[in-house]
C-alpha cells in the first residue's frame, strides 16, 4: 500500500519513516507527491488537527494519508502550550522563539513536569479513518541541552532516557517518544483491521 505522509516537516518525516518504513510498500512525502500546501490547523484538539491534515491530503491524492499533530503540555502552565505548541510565540512557527517564551513563562517555577502527546490519524479514500495517540513524560529544563532533534527537544528531559531528546540519538528518541508510541499504536490498529 502507498501511504501519503501529510507533513512538510523533515524531522517528523525522518521519525515516521524510521518507525513505519517496513510496514508499507511506499511512504510518500508531500514533496515527493508534488504537493505544496500549508494546511491550516483550525481544530481545537490534536485529534481534530491530525484528521484535518490527513483528510485534506487524502482528498487531494486519492491515497490513504497519515498525519500527526503534537503538543507539549506543561503542568505548571495548565497544559499550555498544548494544541498551540507550534504557534506559542506567534504565527511564524519559530521553534527558537517558542522555546524562549516557554523558558520565560517558567521563570522561577519549581514544578517543571511536562509531557508530549501525539495524535496520529490515517484517512482512507473509502471514508474510513483511524486515530491513535502516544505520550511521553518528562520535565522542562532551565536551559537547552543537546543538538539533535527539533522543536522543544532541547528543553525536554525525558524521564525514561535520563537526558533531553536533543541529547538522545534518533534510535533512543524513537524508542520512547510520543510520536513513536502513537505510530506503533496505529500499526496495531491497522493489523487488527486486516
Ligand atoms: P505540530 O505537530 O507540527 O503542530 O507541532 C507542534 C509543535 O511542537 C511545533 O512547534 C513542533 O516544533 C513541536 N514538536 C512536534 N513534535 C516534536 C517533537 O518530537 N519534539 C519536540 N518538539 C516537537
Amino acid at each position: 500500500m502507498i501511504l501519503a505522509l501529510a507533513t512538510n516537516n523533515p524531522h517528523k518525516l525522518k521519525e515516521i519513516r524510521a518507525i513505519l518504513g517496513d510496514s508499507f510498500h511506499q511512504l510518500k512525502s508531500l514533496d515527493e507527491l508534488g504537493i505544496d500546501i500549508e494546511i491550516e490547523e483550525t481544530g481545537a484538539t490534536l485529534q481534530e488537527n491530525a484528521l484535518i491534515k490527513a483528510q485534506t491530503i487524502c482528498d487531494i491524492t486519492g491515497l490513504p494519508a497519515l498525519a500527526d499533530d503534537t503538543g507539549l503540555m506543561v503542568d505548571a502552565l495548565d497544559g499550555a502550550p498544548g494544541v498551540y505548541s507550534a504557534r506559542y510565540a506567534g504565527d511564524m512557527h519559530d521553534d527558537a522563539a517558542n522555546r524562549a517564551l516557554l523558558l520565560k513563562n517558567l521563570d522561577g517555577v519549581e514544578d517543571r513536569r511536562a509531557h508530549f502527546c501525539t495524535c496520529v490519524a490515517i484517512v482512507y479514500p473509502d471514508g474510513l479513518s483511524l486515530v491513535s495517540g502516544g505520550r511521553v513524560n518528562g520535565r522542562i529544563l532551565r536551559e537547552e541541552r543537546g543538538e539533535n532533534g527539533f522543536g522543544y527537544d532541547s528543553l525536554f528531559f525525558s524521564d525514561e532516557l535520563g537526558k533531553t531528546f536533543a541529547e538522545a540519538s534518533a534510535e533512543e528518541k524513537n524508542r520512547v517518544s510520543h510520536r513513536s508510541r502513537a505510530l506503533r499504536a496505529m500499526l496495531n490498529l491497522i493489523d487488527k483491521r486486516g
